[in-house]
């Protein structure tokens, strides 16, 4: 990332400092040109006037003959040119220097010193020539030469050779292109920082939307890019800005949306599973996995078949992917002692169509349980009262035909009796546990002591067992209070149920205790026979509605099977339980446990 910032950075300076450095050096080119051919041609201009307009040639064309007159030519050069800054030199036709304002040459032959080409070639054409050339000290120099013609003849009689020291020259130019050069650093380096300070307000908006969009992807959508202009990158930051706040605001939404889903799906009491259509379980939430054992973690990694694929052969993946076609489908199926109602129907995607199978799982044991109670209910409460009907009806129909003598008639009247109070009985029973049921048993709690209720029925009891000649004995101490809030009444019929079960189910002669003790918070009431006992499979079932355990003798005794549950229910009601332990043939152990009062105080002192 900085790499390509700083990238984009120097490459706008290089092109800037490329652009300047061609345009300097063509510029610098020119002009040194132009420079070089002005002050030539001013140096021409300069020889021109020196050799023409001082009317040097014309002196020189008057003699017919140059090597005889030397000495006079030369006079006249030391007096008319000798300041000239040009070296003037005549030449005759043999080549030798005859006259010089450079006094060294005079006497010298012109191929020594001077360019013999340039002469010669002058001396053919008849016309001035000029070429530059180097001395041996490598001092540039402009050696011009014209041709010597007489007025009256059209043979050259020698040359005018001119020589100019360019050094000068060389010098301007040589300080102009220092000049140039420096300008051009110059130039180049306020380039270099113009461009740099360009470059940066360029890049630098960028880089601003670069991290804010990288903060974007990580999440971050509190940062804005600053808008420092009103140009196109001005608008651009702006327009991102913009971007930003409508992306930050959708994105706000979904995710809303999502976590409404998703404590949705978490605390639904259904179970919820989402399938690919290749079986691949993507989504389960908690209660499916609860329902189905598997944890978070084995849920990721196992499929659909080994999920619940393999619990019933209508949950089979190819079958409920077709099912699912056809809209949504419903079906029951047990596992692991449980009843579950299962729904399924497809779901689409935008992309794909039909995507996957959503399939919902409700654990429907209760609701199964209660339905089968309630009919079971119906059905015994049916029953129970039918018997004593029919019995009813076939004795008062005998007795309505006549011709019963009084004694049996009596006896069918007492039979009668007796079974309408047990059809009373069973009603009152009835009634009681569907007050309870429905929370409208009106209760009279109140704290007292249980010591003195349990001696009460114990009292009330033993003339009872006494007819079976059974001994019922109170092992706990009439004087210890064991205080604890309850209805009396009610509680009562509790202890009064329970031991007139052991009377009813211990054989005559046998043994019946009952006991209470602390343990803790807790008073525990127990009341223990020696009787037939109850089988384990039977034990935790007697605290249901009708069930006994032999059903016949039950109802021989006028039992309707309703005193446990209804015992449970109100002891419940005082927040305390009852249990039963029993061993067959041995005998049965009632307990109820009842918490004790703890707090004491002077309203609580009977
Ligand atoms: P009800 O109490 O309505 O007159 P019941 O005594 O038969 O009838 P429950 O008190 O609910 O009904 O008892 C349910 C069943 O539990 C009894 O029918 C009996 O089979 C069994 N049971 C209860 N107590 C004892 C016990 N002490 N010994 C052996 N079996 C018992
Ligand atoms: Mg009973």
């Amino acid at each position: 990332m900085k790499s390509r910032k700083a990238s984009i950075r120097w490459r706008m300076v290089l092109i800037y400092f490329l652009l300047i450095f061609i345009a300097m050096s063509i510029v610098s080119v020119f002009l040194l040109n132009r420079t070089e051919a002005y002050q030539i041609s001013s140096l021409q201009q300069n020889i021109e006037g020196v050799v023409r307009e001082s009317g040097l040639l014309e002196t020189l064309a008057g003699y017919d003959e140059l090597a005889e007159n030397s000495e006079e030519i030369q006079r006249y050069l030391s007096q008319g040119f000798v300041y000239s800054s040009e070296e003037i030199s005549v030449v005759d036709t043999k080549l030798e220097i005859i006259a010089s304002t450079n006094g060294m040459l005079v006497g010298r032959s012109a191929s020594a010193v001077f360019d013999a080409g340039l002469i010669t070639a002058v001396m053919e054409s008849l016309t001035e020539d000029q070429r530059q050339s180097s001395t041996a000290d490598k001092v540039e120099i402009m050696n011009k030469c014209y041709p010597i013609i007489p007025l009256n003849s059209i043979e050259p009689t020698g040359t005018l050779y001119v020589r100019a020291d360019l050094t000068s020259i060389e010098t301007l130019l040589k300080q102009n292109q220092i000049i140039y050069v420096q300008a051009t650093l110059l130039a180049l380096f306020i380039t270099i920082v113009l461009g740099f300070i360009l470059a940066t307000n360029i890049t630098e908006p960028i880089n601003s939307v670069t991290n804010t969009v990288k903060k974007m992807s990580e999440g971050d959508f509190s940062n804005e890019v600053p808008v420092r202009s009103n140009d196109e990158i001005g608008q651009l930051a702006m327009m991102f800005n913009l971007m930003q706040g409508k992306l930050d605001e959708t994105m706000g939404e979904m995710q809303d949306e999502k976590s409404k889903l998703e404590a949705i799906l978490k605390y639904m009491a259904d179970g919820l599973i989402a399938i690919s259509r290749g079986g691949e379980v993507i989504h389960i939430n908690r209660a499916a996995r609860k329902m189905l054992h598997v944890s978070e973690a084995e849920a990721k990694s196992i499929s659909y078949d080994a999920l619940i694929g393999h619990l019933s052969p209508d949950l089979e993946l190819s079958k409920v992917l077709n099912n699912s076609l056809e809209g949504e489908t419903e079906l029951n199926f047990d596992h692991g002692g449980l009843t579950f109602a299962v729904r399924y129907d497809r779901f689409t995607s935008e992309e794909e169509g039909y995507a996957g199978v959503l399939i919902l799982l409700q654990d429907i044991t209760e609701r199964q349980k209660l339905d089968d109670m309630q009919k079971d209910f119906v059905a015994n409460v049916s029953h129970e009262l039918k018997t004593p009907l029919a019995t009813v009806k076939a004795y008062t129909e005998t007795l309505m035909d006549g011709g019963v003598d009084p004694d049996t008639s009596d006896h069918f009247l007492e039979i009668i009796n007796s079974e309408t109070d047990r059809m009373t009985r069973l009603v009152k029973d009835l009634l009681q546990l569907s007050r309870l049921d429905h929370q409208q048993e009106r209760w009279n709690i109140k704290e007292g002591n249980l010591t003195r209720l349990l001696s009460s029925c114990v009292e009330k009891m033993t003339a009872i067992a006494a007819q079976k000649h059974q001994s019922l004995s109170a092992l706990f101490s009439s004087d210890e209070e064991l205080r604890v809030s309850f209805d009396r009444d009610r509680m009562e019929q509790v202890i009064l149920n329970v031991i007139s079960n052991s009377v009813k189910y211990t054989k005559e002669g046998g043994a019946i205790t009952v006991d209470a003790r602390r343990d803790g918070a807790i008073v525990r009431v127990t009341v223990a026979d020696n009787g037939t006992g109850i089988a384990n499979e039977d034990i935790t079932r007697i605290f249901e509605r009708f069930y006994r355990v032999d059903k016949a003798r039950s109802r021989a005794m006028g039992s309707s099977g309703l005193g446990l549950a209804i015992s449970k229910h109100i002891v419940e009601e005082h927040q305390g339980t009852i249990e039963a332990s029993s061993e067959l043939g041995k005998g049965t152990v009632i307990t109820i446990s009842l918490p004790l009062v703890t707090h004491r105080g002077i309203a609580n002192i009977d």
